[in-house]
């Protein structure tokens, strides 16, 4: 083969190479970010266990404030008793303190099914912390883990691009123009020809272009249609036959 063409050919494996290396540098940040994602999720219910936990918390404590409120009601009435002069007077107010004692009970009653339903909740934390824990132990492996494989991935993707660049300083800057320009326009820019088909755009060449990139691979060819550069691998059996026959 021209060895120009074939430097390219090795510039192309490259690219390629490079390409898919370059995918999962990409590829790798996504993905540590779509595990701490999931992990905020995880602990989205023991956030909210732990607000249900403050609110009820909040609940009990504006129940006693309710009671002691009750219970200074119940002295400041019961403080008008020895000024009262008439037995009325007197039942009212005894009727005013049991109605008031009446209310704390309803408070008090609220106020111990808010505790035990604290009780519960709290109950329920710890498993909720050590699973979540247990998730966030995970992730932190996952995400050491991958930045691993970032840096790994990194250096391995620097290295070619060295061997790459290095490469390509002895392509004939003509060709490594076009080489490029194909490159950035039809992904592909050298590629084989079978039998007289272009394998870049899939039509049929000259049959003439397509002999002579068979039979003198040291020549440059390009595709009429879109410009690629040909070359041809010769199958095991073709090479003998085209040996033997050159004998
Ligand atoms: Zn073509």
């Amino acid at each position: 083969m021209n060895p120009q063409l074939q430097k390219l050919v090795t510039i192309q494996q490259m690219d390629n190479e490079i390409a898919e290396i370059q995918e999962l540098v990409d590829l790798i940040p996504k993905q540590v970010a779509a595990g701490e994602k999931e992990l905020e999720g995880k602990k989205g219910a023991l956030n909210t266990l732990q607000q249900e936990i403050e609110e009820l918390k909040k609940k009990r404590k504006q129940c006693e404030q309710d009671v002691q409120a009750e219970q200074d009601r119940i002295a400041k009435t019961k403080a008008k008793l020895p000024t009262v002069k008439t037995n009325k007077e007197y039942s009212a107010i005894l009727a005013e303190v049991d109605a008031i004692k009446g209310k704390i009970d309803g408070i008090e009653e609220k106020e111990l099914e808010v505790m035990e339903a604290l009780e519960e909740k709290e109950a329920q934390i710890p498993d909720l912390e050590n699973e979540f824990n247990g998730e966030r132990k995970k992730f932190e492996d996952y995400k050491k883990k991958k930045e691993e494989e970032l840096n790994r991935t990194r250096t391995e993707l620097q290295g070619l691009q060295d061997k790459r660049q290095e490469a390509a300083q002895s392509v004939d800057a003509r060709m490594a123009m076009l080489y490029e320009k194909l490159r950035k326009a039809r992904g592909v820019a050298v590629v084989t020809v079978e039998g007289e088909v272009c394998q870049g755009c899939h039509q049929q060449i000259q049959p003439q272009v397509a002999l002579e990139v068979r039979t003198s691979p040291d020549k440059i060819h390009q595709c009429q249609f879109c410009d690629r550069y040909l070359y041809y691998i010769p199958k095991p059996e073709e090479e003998e036959t085209e040996t033997a026959v050159s004998k």
